[in-house]
């Protein structure tokens, strides 16, 4: 069979067995993810935690994804995984900072198998954390499901966009919107951008074999964002906690196919 089934408005459509190549980056990337929750708590680095994660995938014979990536020519990503602190809202670099009681954490991770990428993160709280922190955790990823349900053949792009704010905003958090969710596939960047706010029946038409990045980023308060002055790490503009879940899902006839 053709490895390449074509494309509609420049979104690729995945062929059954690069599907199932991307069903298998996206289960060494559901691996790496829950050796690290495990290994997530107070006095564990950053470093070590990015560690494990490059040692699970590469045992699994899957290349990190984000090691080396380069949007712009002069700056690598130099880690396998995203770590990010309470404010830090993703691109967090690991390091020697240690995780503390109290603290919720944003881990993002990224695996290729043959040549075809896996995309997730989550963010967890570490200990006992603030009312309000676990709600936003909750919030968060309970909006990454929202989206998920308009992931369906024959919808619009933008339904996953507007299910997401309007169940995030309907709890009064902030959207992020510099940063948004993407297609996926032998890039980990593809076509078409996937936002989380926006009205919905927009954009191009999903059809069965596109394959998404899916990715909720909900701040407490205003929805800003900067960048540190190591050029990667994203925080929120007003230092307010912030999290992030996302899935790479396949959209196939039998509805949304979440790989991660
Ligand atoms: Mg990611
Ligand atoms: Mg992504």
């Amino acid at each position: 069979m053709n490895d390449v089934m074509g494309s509609a408005n420049g979104i690729t459509i995945k062929s059954p067995r690069e599907l199932d190549l991307m069903r298998e980056a996206g289960r060494v990337v559901a691996e790496a993810k829950a050796a690290v929750k495990e290994a997530i708590k107070p006095g564990a680095t950053s470093a070590e935690m990015d560690a494990l994660a490059e040692e699970v995938i590469r045992s699994n014979g899957a290349i990190p994804s984000f090691k080396g990536y380069k949007p712009t020519p002069s700056m690598p990503f130099p880690a396998t995984i995203c770590f990010s602190f309470n404010e830090e809202l993703v691109h967090g670099i690991p390091g020697n900072r240690k995780i503390e009681e109290g603290d919720i954490v944003s881990v993002d991770f990224g695996a290729i198998v043959e040549g075809f990428h896996g995309d997730s993160a989550f963010t967890v709280g570490v200990g006992e954390i603030s009312e309000e922190a676990q709600r936003l955790i909750d919030v968060t990823s309970q909006s990454l499901y929202e989206g998920i349900k308009k992931a369906v053949v024959g919808g619009r792009l933008t339904d996953i966009s507007h299910a997401v704010q309007e169940y995030a905003e309907d709890c009064s958090f902030s959207v992020v919107r510099e940063y948004v969710g993407h297609g996926i596939g032998r890039s980990l960047h593809e076509e078409p951008q996937v936002p989380n706010y926006g009205s919905p029946g927009r954009g191009p038409l999903l059809k069965s074999g596109m394959a998404l990045a899916i990715e909720p980023m909900l701040n407490v308060g205003r929805k800003e964002t900067k960048v540190l002055k190591d050029g990667w790490t994203v925080v929120t503009s007003d230092g307010k906690l912030c999290a992030h879940f996302e899935h790479t899902i396949a959209i196939t006839e039998e509805g949304p196919e979440i790989l991660t």
